[in-house]
């Protein structure tokens, strides 16, 4: 499939951990605009894909471009100063803050990065946090957790937790957004309603690579579909396509 307006290009990317090959030379592109899937069954590599990915690890081979950008080897937030944010599976607990602050903390960043820098420069960032006030207030109220402001990040369900995560990384108004397994854990209306938000961002204009375990969202959602199997790129193709391919139930029955 030729994309020529790729927002991320990952090229023959490897990563082992011991003698394991957790991302086997593998590649594919995500065009602008669209939300694409990433499936494959359990221990896939697909979360070290967007660890690799997002700068989190390093890789022992390949490339990934951003933005026509190569930022192998980058730090994370070096990443998302090229345009691309990514969530995770399982969201960090925020510690003593409340949802409004866990919110303002560093825009333009991967959280991780801006999290210890809000501790290293407490000064520089009250400065940049006035200035996102407004923004993280009205990201709330769009994704309808307005009314968890003032609660502490850590006492909200996981449900929730997901939300603001989501809320979070759009604050950083990212070109392309990884989310990995966005619904896991989440109850269905708080499903629904993150699938709703997912969508009225990608009308905006934010472009997705989506990781789902829940097949039915995913498939609902994303186009096309990229499914990983052990580290490598196993097809990629629409959501029937995927559905009805052969190689691919037998990926998830063997896995
Ligand atoms: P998925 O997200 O598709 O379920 P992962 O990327 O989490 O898969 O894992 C792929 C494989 O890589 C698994 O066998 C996992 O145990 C291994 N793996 C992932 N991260 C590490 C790590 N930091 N150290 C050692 N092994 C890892
Ligand atoms: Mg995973």
């Amino acid at each position: 499939l030729p994309k020529e307006d790729a927002v991320l290009r990952v090229d023959d990317l490897q990563k082992s951990f011991g003698g394991l090959a957790a991302t086997d030379h593998a590649t594919f592109a995500v065009e602008r605009g669209t939300i694409t899937g990433l499936i494959g069954p359990n221990g896939a590599g697909k979360s070290t894909l967007f660890n690799l990915i997002s700068g989190f690890y390093e890789p022992d081979g390949g490339t990934v471009e951003v933005n026509g950008t190569d930022v192998t080897g980058m730090e994370p937030y070096e990443v998302a100063e090229h345009g691309l944010i990514r969530t995770f599976q399982t969201p960090r607990k925020l510690e003593g803050m409340t949802v409004r602050e866990a919110m303002l903390v560093g825009p333009r960043n991967q959280p991780g990065e801006s999290f210890v820098k809000l501790f290293a420069t407490p000064g520089a960032v009250s400065e940049s946090e006035s200035a996102n006030l407004a923004d993280a207030e009205r990201i709330l109220e769009d994704f309808e957790i307005d009314h968890l402001a003032t609660q502490p990040a850590t006492d909200i369900s996981g449900g929730q937790m997901k939300l603001v995560e989501l809320a979070r990384a759009m604050l950083a108004e990212p070109e392309v957004l990884l989310l990995d397994e966005p619904v896991a854990g989440v109850n269905p209306t708080l499903a629904k309603k993150l699938k709703d938000q997912i969508r009225r961002l990608n009308e905006q204009g934010t472009t997705f690579l989506l990781i789902e375990h829940d097949m039915e969202f995913v498939m609902d959602l994303a186009d096309p579909i990229v499914v990983l199997d052990q580290g490598s790129v196993l097809t990629e193709g629409t959501p029937d396509g995927v559905r009805s391919d052969d190689r691919v139930i037998e990926a998830y029955l063997g896995g």
